[in-house]
């Protein structure tokens, strides 16, 4: 096994964003020029050493990177075969990973010298980041949000409503998260102008999947340099959960070129795979374009989006990022899937265990680390992925755990 520094960007998607079939650029033609310039942006800034100097100085002062990579140590004997390491996105400012590309894309929006930032938020995290930022910043934030999110998120509206943010209920269909990427990117054509749009995961049009997932790299790197440290040799698996796909790209892609470094993602289960009642998309999905990009997604036999549901509003998405339709086409990364309860039961036991409240997106991550770890042994090494804590969850998981209705 290899040791040394991680080859730079292994995978590049293609000029217009193709990560093999997937990806692209599947927008109206009055985005075409802002797509192009935010790429072109994008591609000067990385670049530019005091661009990257400010962004790095930001993630450690601001943000609090770098985050530890914790060995697990009564979780691994309670489980009983590999040893577990948490690389803790839980610890970061505002609660989880989607502060590294808020922080990153608002950057790259003063460089372009807009003046408003808009967002779209489905359980409210991408939202309180990007409110956030935005405060630092003194720009004007509008976030879109599903008006059944903002009643099951309620924190988090009132969170970004001390940031300075508008919060803009969408009524539409739904009423959640498909609906409110709409609003902004019918928001985004209208004052495309003066305003950038902060997009939270690793999905749409290019240069959005590549630049976020740029953003998410550094949890790789880090988790990476920190485990050589620690055991002087790299880890046989990485394990993390996948919604659009940014916090499980960030870590595996540094990673990409060390062939024995196995890699899973997992995604929602929700009650099991039933159609409608899950959003697992690599069972039973299929190819189609949804929101910009061309890639694997939830939808009946005449192309129509399915409702997809999941115990966490993180990875209720009826759509995946497309770079983890090519890892999966190359067989470079896996993917499976963690139903609801499987979820809530891990978060408990790393709670109890260790002391840490897991996001429950993050929960699904774990629940699959409880099922891999103990067929494993003991001197093989897993890395999972706290993308974020529980804190938010703290009222759904009372009322599923303990049937009380917590008042916040
Ligand atoms: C939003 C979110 C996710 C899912 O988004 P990805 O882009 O797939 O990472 C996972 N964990 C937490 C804590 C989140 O807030």
């Amino acid at each position: 096994m290899t040791a040394t520094a991680p080859a730079p960007l292994p995978i590049m998607p293609d000029q217009h964003g193709h990560f093999g079939p997937y990806g692209g650029m599947f927008v109206p033609e009055t985005l075409m020029a802002a797509l192009n310039e935010l790429t072109d942006e994008y591609e000067r800034a990385k670049r530019d050493p005091l661009f990257q100097a400010e962004l790095h100085r930001l993630l450690r002062e601001y943000v609090g990177r770098e985050t530890p990579l914790y060995f697990a140590e009564r979780w691994t004997e309670k489980l009983g075969g590999a040893r577990i390491y948490l690389k803790r996105e839980d610890l970061l400012h505002t609660g989880a990973h989607k502060i590294n590309n808020a922080l990153g894309q608002i950057m790259l929006a003063q460089r372009l010298g807009k003046t408003r930032i808009i967002a779209e938020t489905g359980a409210g995290q991408h939202g309180v980041a990007t409110a956030t930022v935005a405060a630092r910043a003194g720009l004007e934030c509008v976030i879109y949000m599903g008006k059944v999110d903002m009643e099951r998120q309620a924190l988090n509206v009132a969170r970004m409503r001390f940031l300075g943010a508008e919060v803009r209920a969408v009524t539409a269909g739904q009423a959640t998260l498909k609906e409110a990427v709409n609003e902004a990117m019918r928001d985004w054509v209208t004052h495309v102008r003066h305003t950038h749009y902060i997009l939270g995961t690793a999905y749409g049009a290019h240069p959005y999947p590549m630049m976020v997932r740029d953003f998410h790299r550094v949890i790789g790197l880090e988790a990476r340099r920190q485990i050589l440290e620690r055991e002087e040799r790299l880890p046989d698996l990485l394990i993390a959960c996948v919604g659009g796909g940014s916090n499980a790209i960030g870590l595996f892609h540094p990673f990409l070129n060390d062939a024995n470094v196995r890699m899973v993602g997992v995604e929602a289960g929700g009650d099991g795979i039933i159609p409608e009642r899950h959003a697992a998309r690599f069972q039973g999905g299929r190819l189609g374009v949804l929101q910009g990009a061309k890639t694997w997604l939830l939808a009946d036999d005449d192309g129509q989006i399915q409702l997809t549901h999941s115990v966490s509003a993180g990875l209720d998405y009826a759509a995946v990022g497309p770079e983890h339709a090519w890892l999966h086409d190359l067989g470079r990364a896996e993917y499976s899937y963690a139903t609801d309860s499987e979820a809530l039961e891990a978060f408990q036991s790393l709670s109890r265990t260790e002391g840490i409240i897991p996001a429950l997106e993050s929960s699904h991550a774990l629940a699959h680390a409880m099922k891999v770890a103990p067929q494993m042994s003991k001197d093989q090494i897993i890395i999972v992925n706290v993308s974020g804590r529980g804190d938010k969850d703290v009222a759904q998981a009372a009322r599923m755990i303990f049937q009380e209705d917590l008042k916040f």
